[in-house]
């Protein structure tokens, strides 16, 4: 799969992602030639064959990830915008993140961090998120297909993130590759989960638990005079427990 190049905006809004610039870009308002797209930049208009206007882009992180095919259910953005103000990643965090799923948490972390280990448990998931990977064209995330729970390689970590069914049993992997200062972030929809963890968090003198934190997002509508929050359930995600290594 190839990273995505350009994206086109027809009138109306219809967005189209060009991944190949080596070969015309057809839709259903006609071709683009590639030598139009080669040429184009962000903010100019191409043409179609048949008169069709279409404005360009410069594909930003976050059209490309709009992008991305999803196998399990991936973390959504609310829990990562938590995650990464909580923790303090940029750009010289390594990072290690189990597992792997779509890779929709390890892409937005690789997108910020200077290096992200994703380990995942089934080889199709894996192949599921090296494509997308491939389709961001990110260049320092690496899919390994292994079972965290069996240790993590990496070692003087800055942050382990973990979104799998049984966080506990990656617990001693965590901290023993985490350096002194570094976060867990343990992901979990259930509050047994989040239970058993921290029980397993209670028992090792490095780690202290430094909050468990839901975060609800409620979209507003705005409709002329109707102003008010989108009548719609609160979906439920999950929780996120932050614990932190204290000590060697
Ligand atoms: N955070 C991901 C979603 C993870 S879903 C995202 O945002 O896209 C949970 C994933 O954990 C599943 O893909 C499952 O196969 C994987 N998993 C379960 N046990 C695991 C283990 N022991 N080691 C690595 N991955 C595991």
């Amino acid at each position: 799969m190839e990273a995505i190049r350009k994206v086109l905006v027809a009138e109306g809004g219809k967005r189209f992602y060009v991944r190949n610039l080596n070969e015309d870009f057809h839709t259903q308002f006609g071709f683009v030639s590639k030598v139009a797209l080669a040429k184009s930049k962000a903010g100019d208009t191409v043409r179609a064959n048949t008169g069709k206007e279409f404005s360009v882009f410069e594909p930003s992180f976050i059209d490309s990830y709009g992008k991305i095919k999803r196998a399990p259910q991936i973390i959504p953005r609310k829990d990562v915008a938590a995650i990464i103000a909580e923790t303090g990643i940029g750009k010289g965090s390594v990072i290690v993140d189990a597992g792997t799923g779509s890779g929709a948490l390890a892409l937005f972390l690789a997108n910020i961090a200077k290096k992200v280990v994703t380990y995942e448990l089934r080889e199709d998931f894996t192949k599921v998120a090296a494509e997308n990977v491939a389709t961001i064209g990110m260049k320092n995330a690496v899919i390994k297909n292994k079972s965290v729970y069996d240790g993590i390689d990496e070692k003087d970590v800055d942050v382990v993130t973990l979104d799998l069914p049984e966080p506990w049993k990656a617990l001693q992997p965590a901290a023993a590759a985490l350096k002194v200062g570094g976060f867990i972030v343990s992901y979990s929809p259930t509050i047994p989960q989040v239970s058993d963890f921290l029980d397993v968090v209670a028992k090792n003198k490095s780690l202290v638990h430094i909050k468990t934190i839901e975060i609800i997002e409620r979209e507003w509508e705005f409709d002329e005079r109707i102003i008010r929050p989108k009548s719609q359930p609160i979906g439920h995600s999950g929780f996120l427990a932050f614990v932190r290594k204290i000590a060697k």
